[in-house]
């Protein structure tokens, strides 16, 4: 059984008259135990919703229409109030962009970290206070003791996400959804964060979701890629076989013309002729037909479904495997 199974999600925005939006559109991907998986795309892509929608984060106006979330066996649609709660930030843990929007400034991040401890699990405060020295021990924290009586603005940057990831690690996750979790930090700091959480995610044997618009990043932490664009997955891969060889014109066209795993981290999803088209405003057809180089008249009357890429993978493109053998003619 996958850590975590998305099966045709599918997130609308109600927009008053304008009715609803397409946000997410009949996404599915699973990801097993210690396996870690890039969620790819532009912003605006869907990919972050993918997360949010997975998480029961959403508020309105976004709603989820159609599909479920599966952590293991438990149904992450049917669960409400309490037991929703119990299970996110216990089972599914979810790393931010930014650790302040997590993080309360007013309290030493021990007493936090503490705190998210005995809500998941039976330690008492004796227990959970030794719990907290070990777990930032464990995300490479040196002088844990001290640290633990810091407030989140006296650490750096790096310092504060690792003590996000302690948290997040404090309730023992089985899946670990990490939203752009490097953005903010310098190269280096990212370099080690990445390490960090592939780390964890071998010695733990937790399922990551890494969503991210940086293609280093993705390159060095993921063992598999979907691409998202505008709500729709195009490219599901592993990594190697992505970067090497990718069978989706948005995904070539996102890789530019360097396809290889020396990407330098920090670098971006390079710009791409054209906009990203806006929810309302979803091309006929394969919606990436006005940006895409390749497209044929067929591209703009039918939608190319996900099918099997045939190394493992799946692609949405009509003219995917042409193009394939093409390139290695
Ligand atoms: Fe391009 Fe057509 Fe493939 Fe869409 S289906 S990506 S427009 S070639």
């Amino acid at each position: 059984l996958p850590a975590l199974a998305v099966e045709g999600l599918t997130v609308v925005a109600d927009a008053g008259r304008a009715g609803p939006l397409p946000i997410v559109r009949d996404v599915s991907f699973t990801v097993a135990r210690g396996a870690r998986m890039g969620l790819v795309g532009e912003s605006g892509s869907g990919k972050t919703m993918t997360a949010m929608a997975a998480m029961g984060l959403l508020r309105r106006p976004l709603r989820i229409t159609a599909g479920s979330v599966r952590l293991g066996e438990t149904d992450l649609r049917a669960l409400r109030g309490r037991a929703l709660n119990r299970v996110r930030g216990g089972r599914i843990g979810m790393i931010y962009q930014d650790p302040m929007r997590s993080l309360n400034p007013l309290h030493k991040v021990g007493d936090q970290i503490s705190e998210t401890i005995r809500l998941h699990t039976s330690l008492n405060r004796r227990e959970a206070g030794a719990r907290v020295l070990e777990l930032l021990d464990d995300v490479g924290i040196a002088d844990a003791a001290a640290k633990a009586r810091a407030y989140p603005h006296e650490l750096s940057g790096g310092m504060r996400q690792r003590v996000m990831i302690a948290m997040a690690l404090s309730a023992d996750p089985e899946v670990l959804i990490c939203d752009e979790p490097t953005t903010a930090l310098d190269v280096t700091t990212q370099r080690r964060i990445v390490e960090l959480l592939v780390r964890i995610s071998r010695e733990r044997e937790v399922a990551m979701v890494m969503i991210t618009h940086d293609l280093g990043v993705a390159a060095g932490f993921c063992d598999e890629i979907a691409v998202m664009y505008a709500g729709r997955l195009v490219e599901q891969a592993p990594v190697r076989e992505l970067y090497a060889a990718p069978r989706h014109p948005y995904t070539e066209a996102l890789l530019g013309a360097a396809c290889d795993l020396t990407l330098p981290l920090g670098r971006p999803i390079p710009t791409i002729a054209g906009q990203p088209p806006l929810p309302g405003q979803l091309a006929s057809g394969c919606s990436f037909h006005p940006r895409c180089p390749y497209a044929q008249e067929v591209c703009a009357q039918q939608r190319p479904a996900l099918a099997e890429s045939g190394d493992g993978g799946r692609v949405a493109c009509h003219f995917a495997l042409t193009r394939e053998e093409v390139r290695h003619g």
